[in-house]
């Protein structure tokens, strides 16, 4: 059988570490043959100084290792309460500002919950913070882009389709998690993700092994060659595709995703 090479495709784990150990960490990625790199703010903003955020940026780029960022988890763009909806909106922009300095192209955050409301409303909700969000991107002359993800939850905002209709009508960019999806949908309908996202060039994905139930999501486990296999052989070859691993051994299981390809 004859294999298709993919036109960009780029592995890398989810995780730099500390600002101490950051442009090591790099190093060691670079040496692995890892060209991508997810900073997790996922307990906040963790890049305090601009002097670290410029060195990292500076040898990420001498790398050639393509940077992004995971906002807060505490995130709710349609909470009940509006404080909690402007002080999410700050977080991603905190996010932003660092992600600028570091040179990311994208802070990927998971939108909010359905909580009481229904679903349209939440959708409309969300997709109004991510307008003002961008606002300020653009005030700020930023290049950064947000990327809303597929959730793994059933009772979480962040279907395919719900991120499909942001991307659609705010323009922002997209995450596309296939372990949320597994666990959410309990199955990985390819065919539905390439009609759905086809049209886009840049695909920004997640993906890891997952513990699932009912409800969804779990937690991540480590990738199995077999799950590697499956992506790789699914993923469309022509677009440019950034791959963060999200399990607990996310470095290894990263090498192993680039082995296969
Ligand atoms: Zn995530």
């Amino acid at each position: 059988m004859m294999v298709i090479k993919f036109k960009d495709i780029k592995f890398g784990p989810a995780g730099l570490g500390g600002a101490d150990e950051a442009i090591s960490n790099l190093e060691t990625y670079h040496k692995l043959g890892l060209k991508a790199c997810e900073i997790a703010f996922t307990y906040g903003v963790y890049i305090k100084n601009k002097n670290d955020a410029i060195k990292i940026k500076e040898k990420a780029n001498e790398l050639g290792i393509k940077l992004s960022i995971h906002a807060h988890y505490f995130i709710n763009l349609n909470s009940e309460d509006v404080r909690k909806i402007e002080a999410s909106k700050k977080r991603i922009l905190d996010c932003c500002r660092v992600g600028e300095e570091l040179g990311a192209y994208l802070v990927v955050f998971h939108p909010g919950f359905y909580g009481k409301m229904d679903k349209e409303k939440s959708y409309e909700n969300i997709r109004d913070a991510i307008l003002d969000i961008q606002k300020e991107i653009k005030k700020n002359k930023w290049k950064i882009n947000i990327a809303p993800e597929t959730t793994g939850k059933v009772n979480v905002f962040g279907s395919l389709e719900e991120i499909k209709r942001l991307v659609e009508d705010t323009g922002c960019s997209f995450t596309i998690d296939f372990a949320h999806i597994l666990a959410r949908e309990k199955i990985v309908d390819y065919d539905k993700i390439k009609k759905i996202f086809g049209k886009y060039d840049k695909w920004h994905c997640h993906f890891s092994g997952i513990e699932y139930g009912e409800k969804g999501e779990k937690n991540h486990k480590k990738t199995t060659k077999e799950e590697w296999k499956n992506l790789l052989l699914n993923l469309p070859r022509d677009k440019e595709i950034v791959i963060i691993n999200e399990s607990p051994d996310c470095v290894n299981d990263s090498v192993e995703g680039l082995k296969l390809n």
